[in-house]
This record gives C-alpha cells, structure tokens and sequence, in this order.
C-alpha cells in the first residue's frame, strides 16, 4: 500500500518507480496430501500478482527432457480472483483474466503418470513425478504451470526466450496434511513451513520436491547450504555422501569463480536392482539434483555421476539462456564440457588421483569417443537421434569432453600454465551474472576460449561437432603429467611424473 502511494506521486512528478519494479513479488506455494480417486496425489495451489494489463497466461508443463504432454498429468485446474478465458488451439496454455495486479490463487491436482516405482527400464518413472504412499519425487517444473504475467515477464520456465530480466520473489512453502515421520524437503527447508526472501522466482520451478520417508541431512559452509534427502542403501553412510556433495559443490564454485547456488536439495532414492549389472541416473536443475541408483552401483560409478550433476549448476544453468529447442544441438557442451569437468572436479575433491584421472579421461573420453560406432556423426544427427538412439546420445558427451580436453591443453599452452578452461566457464557465468539475458550460443562460447588462446575455436566447433570430423587428442593433454601418442593410442607418463608437483599444478 505504502508503495503504491509513493509510486502514484512520483508519477504525478513526471518519474517512473523503478523501487516497485524491482520490489520482490509475494508468491506463495500450497501442496497437500490428496487422493485422485483411490490413489496419492497432490493438491497444489499457487498464489501470485497477476499482471498488470488484468490478463495472466498460464503456460502448463508440457515437454521436459524425454517426456512430453505432460499438461495430461493436471487435473482439476481452478482459479480464484480471476476467470479462465476458453480454451484456444494450445491445451498447454490457459488465459486468466483478472482485475490488474490481483492476487489470483491457481489451484490443480497431479498425481503420479506411471505405474510402479522409479526403475530403470520405463524412462516415464525416471522423470516424471513419483506420487505414491512412501514418496513424492518431482521436478518441480513438471507439476507446476509458469506464469506469465505480461509479455516477457515470467515467473517460472520461459516457453520463449526471455524478454525481460527475471523477477525476484519473496516465497513461501507449505506443505498440508502429510504423515508426521515425512520429510518434506525442497532447496528451501524441510518442514511444513519453508520461506526465501528475494530469490529469483525461477528458483522454484528450478529446483526439486522429496518427500516421505528420506532421511534428512544437511551442512552449511561458505557457499551456503546443502541438503540431502536420501532413501534406501547407499554406498556411503549418508553423512560421508552429504561430505562428498559439500566438497563437490565448493571445489566447482573455487573452479568457476562463482558462488553457485546458496541453497540446494540433492535428493537420492535407491531402485530396485537390476537383474544384472547397475545403474546410476540423475537430473541437475539450478538448485539441486535428484538421483536414482540401484542398490549394488559401486563408488566408482557414483562419484563421477555425482561431480556431473553438480557441475550442472553452472554448465549450463548459471551461463545463459538457452534458445528453445535448441537443447540437443548444445549438448556437447552442456553435457561433453559437464563430463571434462565432472572429472576434473572428482581430482580437485581428491575422489581421484592424478593417474585416476588420467586413466578416467582416457577410458570415457578418448576411447570411449574413438570407439563410438557414430563417432563421425554431424551434429544435426544428434539432434534427430538424441532420445531415440543410445550411440547417438552418448556421443556429445565423449566428443564435447575431449574437445574440453584439447582445449584446455591449448589454453594451458597458450597462457604458459596461468590459465585453463575454467576461466572459460568463470567469463561465461561473470557475462550471464552482467546480463540475465545474454544468450548462450556456440558463437559466444568460442569467443569466450578465442580470448583465453583457443586459436581456432569456432573452427573445431564446425569441423568437429557441426560437420562431425575426427578430433584426434592432442599430445599434452596433460601436460608434464603424461603424453598421449595418437598413433597407438596410448597415454605414456615417466616415472613419477603423475605424481610430481609440476603435474599437480599444471591439473590445477
Ligand atoms: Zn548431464
């Protein structure tokens, strides 16, 4: 009220109010314990300001990584304060109309889109949200609407690219009528009742929902809070798993320059195993990751998986925006530069040796990219081919890698040892942190290594990855740690060298 009176009295002066602009906007969260027909379900309400010209869109979740229509899982979909316009060609997008600046309150119910359990041989169950009698595991991106307010200001995941700085939020959680014993966790607390004062909105369609029978652990350091919400058996005890995410997170944020997310929720559910081998799979948002493993996946496979997800929080999500639909054709950054980064930050927590890494970068990447059957795939083929072809999928993964390898000897090279290509992703979070709305694009990715001494970066991105020619390793890889001889494909190292200082600090 105080600020409306201000606002309307330097308008008579003659000046716009950018205080109320950029005042956080009140948003508040509901999601109680419910049932649709016989089976759990949540019944969600969202509470906003409206926007200002009495018209809100509500765009509903509907594509995310492999699943789409996910608008299909809403039922019940209501509003108070405002009235929903009919229903136009999109099922995914809802007009409100309202007087301007209301308060509207959406409200719906979801319950879970699969049958069963999280498992490894139905995707739908690994990324849809899980609804049952012992736990609710979701994305909150998948059960919650965004909300445009006014053309180009969104609270929530843009549909387009955004054409407006994203707002900040003052939010508040409450969680209805679920058993005492559960967890009831999110990046932002455990309990019934959680709040966060000047976040960006994003935070919370950008982050993840554990609840039921998790155990809660959670540490602070400099960086702010992790939070773990686990369930099932672990290769670690949950506080040697929350050490390691501490550490994780710390070593990539001292890597990248940048704090990263203050407040973040890692949850884990353990799956039923497999009748033969094990599996690990995770999905990063902004604040957080949820992971599912079964029971027998050895430490070996988890703590690159894990360093993976973390490294996540930057690459991509704290470096730009993405263009829709452009997510494929990125991955061998997203994902290719996420792996290269995964293991250098499993070296920096000291989960490997110099040798370990070494030998890991060798295995996953370099033999891993030579022995791909599609290695010489364009990326266009990727594209097509990304949810659909395993080969395929796995290939910007090793192909990003190794050009994040080659490069970063090349940056090492060029700056004799002061720079590496951390200081790519540093500029690259330090120009999105200057302008919300920079656009993350290869042309600014190869700009950004051109001025750390990537001589030809835009180059080996249209060779390598757009017309999908043979990257072949460079020599110095690691520098005075080892050489890579391509003709035989082996990493040759003298005597101690993985071992010495001047191999120490060239990894550093
Ligand atoms: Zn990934």
């Amino acid at each position: 009220m105080r600020l409306s009176t201000i606002a309307c009295a330097l308008c008579l002066l003659g000046f716009t109010p950018p205080a109320l602009a950029d005042a956080p906007l009140p948003l508040k969260l509901v999601v109680a314990n419910a049932k649709i027909g016989n089976r759990p379900a949540l019944a969600m309400s969202l509470t906003f300001r409206a926007g200002p010209d009495g018209r809100t869109i509500l765009h509903l979740p509907n594509e995310w990584a492999s699943e789409k229509e996910l608008w299909r899982g809403i039922k019940q979909l209501g509003a108070t304060n405002a009235t929903f316009a009919p229903p136009g060609p999109e099922p995914q997008t809802r007009a409100l109309n309202h007087t301007p600046n209301a308060e509207v309150t959406v409200t719906w119910v979801i319950g879970q889109d699969y049958t069963g359990e999280p498992n490894f041989g139905d995707t739908k169950s690994l990324f849809r949200a899980t609804v049952n009698d012992h736990m609710v595991v979701a994305a909150l991106q998948t059960i919650l609407p965004s909300i445009e307010r006014a053309p180009g200001s969104i609270l929530g995941i843009d549909p387009g690219l955004r054409t407006q700085a994203p707002p900040t939020c003052n939010l508040s959680i409450t969680f209805e009528e679920f058993p005492k014993a559960w967890a009831l966790a999110t990046a932002f607390g455990n309990g019934a009742q959680q709040s966060a004062t000047a976040i960006p909105c994003d935070a919370l369609w950008d982050s993840n929902l554990a609840l039921g029978d998790f155990r809660i652990r959670e540490a602070r350091d400099a960086h702010g809070v992790v939070r773990l919400a686990v369930r099932g058996a672990w290769a670690l005890s949950d506080e040697a798993l929350l050490a390691k995410f501490v550490a994780g997170r710390a070593a990539a944020a001292d890597a990248f320059q940048d704090n990263g997310p203050a407040q973040l929720l890692i949850s884990l559910a353990a799956t039923p195993p497999l009748p033969k081998g094990n599996a690990v799979f995770g999905t990063a948002f902004s604040y957080g990751f949820f992971g599912f493993a079964t029971p027998n996946a050895p430490l070996s496979a988890l703590k690159v998986w894990w360093n993976h997800e973390q490294v996540h929080y930057w690459i991509p999500n704290r470096l730009g925006q993405i263009a829709p639909g452009t997510e494929a054709s990125l991955a061998w950054f997203n994902e290719g530069f996420t792996d290269y980064f995964s293991l250098m930050n499993a070296y920096r927590t000291h989960e490997l040796t110099a040798r370990a890494l070494g030998e890991e970068m060798k295995e996953r990447v370099i033999d891993g990219y030579l022995k791909s059957p599609v290695r010489d795939a364009p990326n266009r083929k990727i594209v097509d081919g990304f949810w659909s072809n395993r080969d395929l999928q796995e290939l910007p993964y090793q192909r990003g890698a190794l050009l994040a390898l080659n490069w970063n000897a090349e940056i090492k090279k060029a700056s004799k040892g002061e720079h590496s290509l951390a200081d790519v992703i540093a500029t690259l979070a330090d120009q999105a942190n200057q302008n919300p709305l920079v656009m993350l694009t290869p042309s600014r990715l190869a700009e950004a290594a051109r001025t750390f001494g990537v001589t030809n970066a835009a180059g080996d991105i249209a060779a390598h990855v757009d017309a999908g020619r043979l990257l072949v390793s460079r020599r110095d890889v690691f520098g005075p740690c080892a050489n890579y001889d391509s003709a035989t494909g082996t990493l040759a190292a003298d005597r101690g060298a993985w071992e010495s200082a001047a191999c120490a600090a060239w990894l550093k």
